[in-house]
């Protein structure tokens, strides 16, 4: 699609005229605010906001776009790393003021609109004793993180994100409002579960819920980097034969200076296993306990909590603001090769604000066929994310060296890239994360659905 920034005053009119949202130039108050997304490193200047209230305003804000042949960018909650939800000069279609959220307890559904966070959906599910499976930080997009798969705390007890997903509503690039679901348009439903948004706008999603504490037990325990190869060690063999019910992720950072933390500790080089046991307190006490008991921890924070406080753990980590960068990669295993890299890139971690996330995959995830949906690390046995963060733009070029270096380093062991993970990274990095026969099959809906390739900024699928 060709792109172009300067738009028609007429036909910006004709959308005030319809439009029941707010629409944002550059001089209007507010558009600076609206402008930003979650990684503070991305600063675009796109010509219109249109933020949208439903269906209809977005079907308009599309059709002004295309008429204007304006760049589209799809903002569902702004945190895509590399800050595919906004864009210089074009058209952000924002839909983050549709906060809808409709629980059904006694079907066992949720219907949420595409504008809903993460903590949002949490809290409104929750009350219930009700969960969808997500991801660990409460501002992520629920729209974006379900499109490409969604991993979270509970996801070996109940699967990805999409493992719950019943339907979408969606508009097409021509404007269509269409339902997918197993029973309609199956081709679309397989595409969404896991290839982004390239096929549409959602509007809404329905999932099926799941029993989820309010209480689990979860939470961190730090050691000493310096004690990083034998707890890392401990721990893969400690957790290969883990019930679906445990979900952990191995963290290495500088101790953060949180409340938690004892002041001695704050800026040392710590390795922590964070789990979170998805069923009885009492149970995840017991099979906890291997844990808490190996070696000395220096930090032991690991206890019955709301599930609400639990997700939020993270949440101080990652605030909007900062300079973000990630590499990310899937490993099949923990082998003694890949644990040598990870303490020795982890131990020169500089940023105080940088951190790596080992992530347990399997369970649920594992079971189900990966020929079922378009996301493709269903047998990955881990995926690493490597953050390489500034609290400002200083020293964040070191950071991002740094972060490529462990990437590298982990290059031998590479068995595949979750796309929600993905930086800017071309298009070879994007059929490696579907894998080509999935690419492939993706390309041919692209075809179908958007075959002028409208929604171009995200992990992009190429009709051609
Ligand atoms: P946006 O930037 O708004 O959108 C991301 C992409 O999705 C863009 O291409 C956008 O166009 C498209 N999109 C958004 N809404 C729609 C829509 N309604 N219809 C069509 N396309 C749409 N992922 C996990 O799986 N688990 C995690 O625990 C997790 N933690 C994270 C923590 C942090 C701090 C960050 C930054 C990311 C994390 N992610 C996680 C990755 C996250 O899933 C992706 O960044 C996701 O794209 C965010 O969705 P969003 O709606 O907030 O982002």
């Amino acid at each position: 699609m060709a792109q172009r920034t300067e738009i028609d005053g007429g036909a910006v009119d004709e959308l005030h005229r319809t439009f029941r949202g707010d629409i944002y130039r550059p001089d209007d108050p507010g558009y600076d605010e609206l402008r930003r997304v979650w990684n503070g490193s991305i600063d675009r200047h796109p010509a219109i906001i249109a933020r949208c209230t439903g269906a209809a305003d977005i079907r308009a804000a599309l059709r002004l776009a295309r008429s204007q042949d304006l760049l589209v960018a799809v903002r569902g909650g702004g945190h895509s790393f590399p800050g595919l939800s906004v864009c210089d000069g074009g058209m952000v279609i924002d839909l983050g003021a549709m906060k809808g959220i409709r629980v059904d307890p006694s079907e066992g559904t949720v219907r949420v609109q595409a504008g809903v966070l993460l903590g949002e959906l949490d809290r409104a599910t929750q009350e219930f004793g009700l969960a969808v499976p997500s991801g660990i930080v409460t501002h992520t997009g629920m729209a974006g993180l379900t499109l490409g798969g969604g991993i979270g705390w509970v996801m070996r007890k109940y699967g990805l994100t999409i493992d719950q997903l019943l339907s979408v509503d969606l508009i097409t690039a021509d404007g269509e409002l269409v339902r997918a679901s197993q029973e309609q348009n199956a081709d679309l439903f397989w595409g969404v579960r896991g290839g982004g948004g390239n096929f549409g706008i959602v509007t809404e999603f329905e999932f099926r819920l799941n029993p989820v504490g309010p209480y689990v037990m979860a939470g961190p325990v730090f050691w000493p980097m310096e004690n990083a190869p034998e707890v890392l060690r401990f721990y893969r063999d400690w957790i290969a034969h883990a019930p679906d019910e445990l979900m952990t992720i191995a963290v290495q950072r500088r101790a953060p200076a949180l409340p938690i933390v004892p002041p001695d500790l704050v800026g040392k080089h710590v390795v922590a296993i964070v789990a979170c046991y998805t069923g009885p307190v009492e149970d995840g006490e017991r099979v906890l306990r291997p844990l808490k008991e190996f070696g000395s921890p220096v930090l032991d924070f690991c206890r019955p909590k709301p599930y609400l406080e639990h997700q939020m753990m993270f949440d101080p980590s990652f605030p909007h603001g900062w300079s973000y960068y990630v590499r990310s990669c899937d490993v099949a295993a923990l082998t003694d090769d890949v644990i040598d890299v990870a303490v020795e890139h982890g131990s020169s971690i500089s940023s105080p604000v940088t951190s790596v996330a080992m992530w347990q995959m399997g369970g649920a995830v594992g079971r189900i066929d990966d020929s079922d949906t378009a996301f493709n690390g269903r047998r990955a046995g881990f995926t690493f994310n490597i953050n390489g963060n500034s609290k400002t733009a200083d020293n964040f070029d070191a950071e991002r060296e740094w972060a490529r270096n462990y990437w590298s380093a982990l290059a031998p062991h590479h068995t595949g890239v979750y796309v929600n993970f993905l930086m800017e990274e071309g298009e070879e990095r994007i059929r490696q994360a579907y894998g080509a026969a999935k690419y492939d099959r993706l390309k041919t809906l692209k075809r179908k659905y958007d075959p002028t390739n409208v929604f171009t900024l995200n992990q992009n699928i190429k009709p051609d």
